[in-house]
């Protein structure tokens, strides 16, 4: 794809985002849908955030706890390792109570795979090189799949490439990894399985770009985008939102999952505004605060993390300015909702760049507050608060073979 090709007019900064399943950097790449439960993936649905637990999956409380978190954070689709008996007893009752789908990751026994899907779950992460016997299983893990109106999700990370394809390639390089997956595909798709998704992670950002671009030309899965082993949540962050924002901007993407060595809840928050930013999910509340610079006269810094806690949970789509002088004020932050331009010991709050009144330094961050929240209350009485601000995007269906 090349940039060359965008036949959209820009759009302007502010501009409410209401397509959320249209990029207004590129037209999406055309794959197929599936489902994970109630959440569409690809086909141009909105891009899902998804997570990954880290409690023991047979803890059932524990996990419970930290779905509910992830669910409240804007996490559409949760996944729960399944390496034990144990977790894989657990899943039916997680399953019953997750306000949100679950996916079960199964490595190396095939039996789990299908206690998974009798659990219900929506999904399955399945990685057939570490799957014992999976020539003999795999049709009937297919049969299983569909019988239950479930999808599958398959790939490959670096660190689990085949030796073979290591061998030949020279290491996990764009080439071999999307082979893998190829050969992952086809194994499905030989016996008439198409309700996957594919991964093809790397902890290195210019690999995993070239090598979600290689696979997207190869076909049209629904791509799952994840950078494995991204790093702890500052490096991770960068990371991941290089990488995803490269391919997302191609239009390459249909559901993501940003690795940290943090708590999960943090992997949810960077997700989702990483989507707001690129204008793949409705924006909610956002600040702009100056750098801070000589001419500062008052503690931006300060400033703007005391705005930014005391406004985190607002979903309306407010933006906030926070400014140090009133040099580069109310004029350069015209686009914020609401603002201060600071100086002299007081506070110039503005609404839409225009001054409304003056208060004194220790009581900027109260008016703020104040004011922020009746205009969200106004967005909401007026019906400005976009549906995908509040939750995930979920489209209603009926499995086949279950009840509602
Ligand atoms: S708004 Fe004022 S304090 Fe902030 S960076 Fe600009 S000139 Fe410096």
């Amino acid at each position: 794809m090349s940039l060359n090709t965008v036949d959209k007019p820009f759009r302007k900064t502010g501009d409410p985002v209401t397509l959320t399943s249209e990029s207004p950097l590129h037209p999406r790449r055309k794959s197929r849908r599936i489902m994970v439960g109630p959440v569409p993936v690809g086909g141009g649905a909105p891009i899902s955030v998804q997570s990954m637990t880290n409690t023991l999956t047979a803890n059932v409380p524990a996990t419970l706890q930290q779905i509910a978190e992830l669910t409240a954070a804007g996490c559409d689709i949760v996944r729960v390792a399944v390496p034990s008996q144990d977790d894989a007893d657990a899943l039916p009752e997680i399953v019953r109570k997750s306000p949100i789908p679950v996916i079960a990751d199964i490595h190396f026994q095939s039996k789990y795979v299908f206690q998974a899907i009798d659990a219900g779950c929506a999904a399955v992460r399945v990685n057939p090189g570490n799957i014992r016997k999976f020539d003999q299983v795999g049709p009937d893990i297919c049969k299983a799949a569909t019988d239950a109106g479930i999808s599958l999700r398959i790939g490959v990370n670096a660190g689990s490439l085949d030796k073979d394809l290591y061998a030949k390639y020279g290491g996990p390089t764009p080439e071999a990894l999307v082979a893998s997956a190829l050969k992952e595909a086809h194994m499905f798709e030989d016996v008439g399985f198409h309700d996957f998704k594919i991964s093809v992670k790397h902890h290195d950002v210019i690999t995993m770009v070239q090598t979600y671009r290689l696979l997207a030309s190869k076909g049209d899965w629904p791509l799952h985008l994840g950078v494995t082993e991204a790093g702890p949540a500052w490096q991770g962050t960068i990371k991941s939102c290089l990488a995803f924002g490269a391919l997302l901007a191609e239009g390459i993407g249909d559901t993501i999952r940003v690795s940290l060595s943090a708590p999960p809840v943090e992997e949810v928050k960077v997700g989702c505004k990483l989507l707001e930013y690129m204008g793949l999910r409705p924006r909610k509340f956002d600040i702009i605060s100056c750098p801070s610079c000589g001419r500062a006269q008052v503690d931006v810094i300060q400033l703007a993390t005391a705005v930014t806690e005391g406004l985190k949970d607002i979903t309306a789509p407010i933006r906030v300015a926070v400014m140090g002088c009133i040099v580069n004020g109310p004029g350069e932050a015209r686009e914020a909702d609401l603002g201060v331009a600071s100086g002299n010991g007081k506070g110039q709050i503005f609404i839409k760049g225009k001054v409304i009144k003056t208060v004194p330094e220790d009581q900027i961050v109260e008016t703020l507050l104040d004011i922020a929240n009746d205009i969200a209350a106004n967005m909401e009485a007026n019906g400005e608060v976009p549906a995908g601000a509040t939750g995930p995007v979920v489209i209603p269906i009926q499995h086949p073979n279950r009840a509602a």
